[in-house]
C-alpha cells in the first residue's frame, strides 16, 4: 500500500509499530504533492521545511513511547486558518503576504498532539463560493475529473484528500463549504454544531454561521479529527462549554432502532436522477441495517437560500471592513489621502465575488433597508430553526442529498452568481439552524463522479450521525474507491 493512500488509523498503526517513521510518511506525502499538484492545484502554500521538522520531532516523541493517534500524521489545512509565522491568504490578494502572529486554536490542538503541517489549502476567496473558482490563486481541479470543480469553498481541502496529498484536512463550513466539496470529491466531511469547535484564529466570513470541521478518507478518521478539535475555548465567546463525547467509542453502535427522517422538501423534481437513485439505495441499505424511516417536513426550506445570502453578506460586509490597508494586508501604492487609500486598497485587493457580497451586505444593513432585509431575514431564520426543532421531535437524524447534481464543469456557473448560490440548497438550512451534518460517499454517477449523502443530526448530535455514517460505510465500499490520479 502507498503511504499516501493510508487513513489516519492505518498510518498510526504503522508509526506505533515503528514499521514507518513520520519523516518517511511526510516525505512520501510531499513527493505526492509535487507529483500531482500541477494537475490539481490544492495548495496555496506547501510548508515542506516546517513539515519535515515537525515529523522529526514526532519521531522523537514516538521513540520516547508517546504515540498519540495524531502524532506524526501529515495533515493540511484550509488557508483560512491562521498559522503563526506561515503565510495565510484566505484565497485573497488582499492577504497575499500576510503572516499571522498566532495560530488558530483548532490547528494548535492538532499540532500539540504531534500532527505535521504539509501546507495551506486553496479555497474560494474569503470562503465565498461553491467551486473554488473565486480563489485569487487559481482554481482547484476535481481529482475525479480535472475538467470539473472540486466544490467550495473548502475545495482544496477536499481535493487534497481525494488526490491523496494529505492524510486528512481541516475546512470551514458557513453554508456548505465542507459538505459540498466532500460530496463532489468522494470524501467524508463534517460540519459540527455551531459552538462545538473554536473559531479563534479562523478568518471570519459570516460569524453567526461559520464552523470548523474535518475532511477525511473515512468516518473513523472523521470521528478522530472531530474529537481532537472539538471543545470549549475561552478565546472564542461562541464556543460552548459542554463535554466532548468520545466519538470513536460509539462508532460501532449500529443503527438498529434509529429513526431517520426524510424531509420531503429535499427530494424535489430538479434532483438529478442518479443522485435520487443513490439516495434510494442508501435508504434501502439503512432499512436492511435496522433503521426506520419517517417522512418529515421542513416547510420553510424554499426561503433558506435567500435568507442565507442576506445574513451571510451582511455579516461579511461587517467582518471584511477590517481590510482597510492600514493594519494588515495589501495597501495601495499611490493614494491621494486616507479615503482614497482605503478605496484603492480594497478595490485592488478584493475579487469580484467578494465585492458583490460586500455591496449586497452593506445595502441590506443600510438605514431604511435594515428592517426590510436584515431583520426580515433574521425572522425567517427563526422559522427555519423551528422547522428543524419540530422535525427532530420525531426523528434521531435526517437523510438528504448534499447537492442536486455531481460536480459541475469548471466555468459552467462562473458567470451566473444566482445559479452558483443554488448549489448549496441542501446544505445552507443546516447552518441557519446551527446544527450538525455529515457528508459521506454514497455512490457514483455512470461517468464515475462521486455522489455524497448528508446525515443531519440534532444540535450536539455529532456522535449519532458519525455512528450512522460508520454503519453505512461498513455496509458499502464507496469510500474505498480512489480517484485515478
Ligand atoms: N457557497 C456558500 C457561499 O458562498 C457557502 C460557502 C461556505 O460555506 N463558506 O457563501
Amino acid at each position: 500500500m502507498n503511504i499516501f493512500d493510508m487513513t489516519i488509523h492505518e498510518l498510526h498503526g504503522a508509526l506505533k509499530a515503528r514499521t514507518l517513521s513520520s519523516v518517511e510518511a511526510t516525505t512520501a506525502l510531499l513527493t505526492r504533492i509535487t507529483a500531482v499538484e500541477p494537475q490539481i492545484g490544492s495548495f496555496i502554500t506547501v510548508t515542506a521545511e516546517v513539515a519535515l521538522a515537525a515529523a522529526a520531532a514526532a519521531d522523537r516523541r514516538i521513540a520516547a513511547g508517546e504515540c498519540d493517534l495524531l502524532t506524526g500524521i501529515p495533515l493540511a489545512i484550509k488557508d483560512i486558518f491562521l498559522t503563526e509565522g506561515i503565510r495565510t491568504t484566505c484565497g485573497s490578494r488582499i492577504l497575499d503576504s500576510f503572516i499571522p502572529p498566532y495560530s488558530a486554536t483548532s490547528w494548535e490542538k492538532l499540532r500539540e498532539r504531534g500532527a505535521v503541517l504539509l501546507g495551506k489549502l486553496n479555497q474560494d476567496e474569503f470562503a465565498m463560493g461553491s467551486s473554488n473558482e473565486s480563489s485569487a490563486f487559481g482554481p482547484t481541479r476535481n481529482p475525479w475529473d480535472v475538467t470539473r470543480i472540486p466544490g467550495g469553498s473548502s475545495g482544496g481541502s477536499a481535493a487534497a484528500v481525494a488526490a491523496r496529498q494529505a492524510i486528512a484536512t481541516l475546512g470551514t463550513d458557513t453554508g456548505g463549504s465542507i459538505r459540498q466539496p466532500a460530496s463532489h470529491c468522494g470524501c467524508v466531511g463534517l460540519k459540527p454544531t455551531y459552538g462545538r469547535v473554536s473559531r479563534y484564529g479562523v478568518i471570519a466570513y459570516a460569524s453567526s454561521l461559520d464552523q470548523v470541521g474535518p475532511l477525511t478518507r473515512d468516518v473513523t478518521d472523521c470521528a478522530a479529527m472531530m474529537g481532537a478539535v472539538a471543545g470549549y475555548d475561552a478565546k472564542d465567546s461562541t464556543s460552548v462549554d459542554t463535554p466532548v463525547p468520545d466519538y470513536c467509542a460509539t462508532l460501532k453502535d449500529g443503527v438498529r432502532g434509529l429513526k431517520i427522517g426524510l424531509p420531503k422538501e429535499y427530494f424535489i423534481a430538479g434532483l438529478d436522477a442518479e443522485v435520487q437513485k443513490t439516495m434510494d439505495e442508501a435508504i434501502e441499505t439503512y432499512r436492511r441495517l435496522g433503521a426506520e424511516f419517517v417522512d418529515v417536513s421542513l416547510p420553510h426550506t424554499e426561503y433558506a437560500v435567500a435568507t442565507y445570502y442576506l445574513i451571510a453578506a451582511a455579516e461579511a460586509s461587517s467582518n471584511l471592513a477590517r481590510y482597510d490597508g492600514v493594519r494588515f494586508g495589501h495597501r495601495a501604492a499611490a493614494a491621494d489621502g486616507l479615503l482614497d487609500m482605503y478605496t484603492k486598497s480594497r478595490s485592488e485587493g478584493f475579487g469580484s465575488e467578494v465585492k458583490r457580497r460586500i455591496m449586497i451586505g452593506t445595502y441590506a444593513l443600510s438605514s431604511g433597508y435594515y428592517d426590510a432585509y436584515y431583520v426580515k431575514a433574521q425572522k425567517v431564520r427563526t422559522l427555519i430553526m423551528n422547522d428543524f426543532i419540530s422535525a427532530f421531535a420525531d426523528v434521531d437524524l435526517m437523510l438528504t442529498p448534499v447537492a442536486a447534481t455531481p460536480a459541475f464543469k469548471i466555468g459552467e456557473k462562473a458567470d451566473d452568481p444566482l445559479l452558483m448560490y443554488l448549489s448549496d440548497l441542501f446544505t445552507i438550512p443546516v447552518n441557519l439552524a446551527g446544527t450538525c451534518a455529515l457528508s459521506l460517499p454514497a455512490g457514483f454517477s455512470a461517468t464515475g463522479l462521486p455522489i455524497g449523502m448528508q446525515l443531519i443530526g440534532k444540535p450536539f448530535g455529532e456522535a449519532t450521525i458519525l455512528r450512522a455514517g460508520y454503519a453505512f460505510e461498513q455496509a458499502t465500499e464507496w469510500h474505498q474507491r480512489k480517484a485515478e490520479i
